[in-house]
């Protein structure tokens, strides 16, 4: 069967050039960066430009960049590490109630450690309320994480405003930009942002690897106690393979990113216009607008979504989902209960994120197979 990929928030299918790329530093340039022969000296100058790369594209200094096994690791470094060296200013933290596991997670750990959270809400588009996250900072709050941009929804979070919130009262903001890096210009000076975390396989790079910029003048605990890699805060031998990978994917992506982002709108528009038009009682769950480029998420009404999703997933279309399934029980996730509340005429959400290598005709093909399912399900 051939599958019609559209789950790219998930992952995406890494360029041929990335993957020769990795090659080249398996089998040529395989030495270890810290060994002080030839073959380790020249395996480590991929170390110094890739991280030039990263810097460049977020305008900040190399020394702010650390290099990690994604997002995840960079989120818990950043969340629990920051919160841990400033705990002698006060030992309460901002979120949003829609971030990503990594940082619900990482907060909750901070929780069960005596710290306070909290969960600032989202309106009905999964915008995170200003006004609300100004009143729920304190005396003695000492860290604000908020996403560039929410993973099941597309909804961009108002950074900038944020930003400038936190430097008015110096309080240091983390960034998990998973979803925006590379996707959108993203200065960290510009918007004040402190830390900022991402990973190479949401744009055509590799898996586990990612990074974590942490501004020069912060204090962090280390995150990995080893060798003097990542200057001694993780240590461990580098993944040269993946780190090579990362870079050439940024690289390419900050080449091409005019044409990349507007492929994916493009794309992503032809999907949202046809299914809006031919299907009655749709709704699209975040801002329309102000989505990320490659993301649609829908619901249909008085429809489960999450038997639509399976179905598409049998005739080789794979979207995800809004909803977490535990104990055969299917429940909105956390994302869509933070937008919608209690939510009786919607269940579930499809999500469905395309890609450069997307073509209409797997479009046409998927926006078929959700009409004849919903024709179906309503005679
Ligand atoms: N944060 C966001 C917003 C994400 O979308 C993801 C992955 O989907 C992550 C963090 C975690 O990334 P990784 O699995 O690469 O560590």
């Amino acid at each position: 069967m051939q599958y019609i990929y559209l789950d790219n928030a998930a992952t995406t299918k890494p360029h041929k050039f990335v993957i020769d790329e990795m090659i080249k530093y398996s089998f040529e340039e395989y030495g270890n960066p810290s060994s002080v022969h030839r073959i380790g000296i020249e395996a480590s100058k991929i170390l110094s430009d890739v991280r030039s790369t990263i810097a460049k594209s977020l305008n900040s200094n190399e020394s702010e960049i650390y290099f990690t096994s994604g997002a995840t690791e960079s989120d818990n470094w950043a969340i629990i590490g920051l919160a841990n060296s400033y705990s002698h200013k006060g030992r309460h933290v901002v979120t949003s109630k829609i971030e990503h596991s990594a940082v619900l997670s990482s907060c909750k750990f901070l929780e069960e450690n005596g710290f306070e959270v909290s969960y600032v809400p989202v309106d009905e588009k999964g915008v995170l309320d200003v006004e609300e996250l100004k009143n729920a900072i304190r005396e003695d709050t000492i860290l604000i994480s908020v996403m560039y941009a929410n993973n099941e929804v597309g909804s961009i979070q108002p950074i900038k405003e944020i930003g400038s919130i936190a430097k008015e009262k110096n309080i240091v903001l983390h960034c998990d930009a998973t979803q925006g890096y590379c996707k959108y210009d993203i200065d960290v000076n510009a918007l004040n942002i402190s830390s900022l975390s991402a990973s190479a396989h949401k744009i055509y790079g590799p898996k586990g690897i990612g990074f974590l910029y942490i501004r020069d003048d912060l204090k962090i605990d280390k995150f990995m106690h080893g060798g003097h890699q990542e200057r001694s805060m993780r240590g461990g031998t580098h993944n040269t393979p993946a780190i090579a990978g990362m870079g050439k994917a940024i690289e390419y992506y900050q080449e091409n990113a005019k044409q990349i982002r507007s492929k994916e709108v493009q794309l992503r528009d032809y999907l949202l216009n046809n299914l809006k038009s031919s299907i009655p009682n749709i709704r699209i769950n975040g801002d329309i607008k102000n989505r990320l480029n490659n993301n649609l998420s829908i619901s249909l009404k008085n429809i489960d979504n999450s038997k639509l999703r399976i179905f598409l997933d049998m005739q080789g279309i794979c979207v995800s989902g809004g909803s977490a399934c535990s104990s055969g029980d299917v429940k909105n996730s956390h994302v869509l209960d933070a937008m919608y509340g209690k939510d009786k005429d919607y269940n579930g959400a499809i999500r469905m994120t395309v890609s450069i290598n997307n073509t209409i005709e797997e479009l046409d093909k998927t926006i078929a197979t959700i009409k004849d399912y919903v024709k179906k399900k309503s005679s």
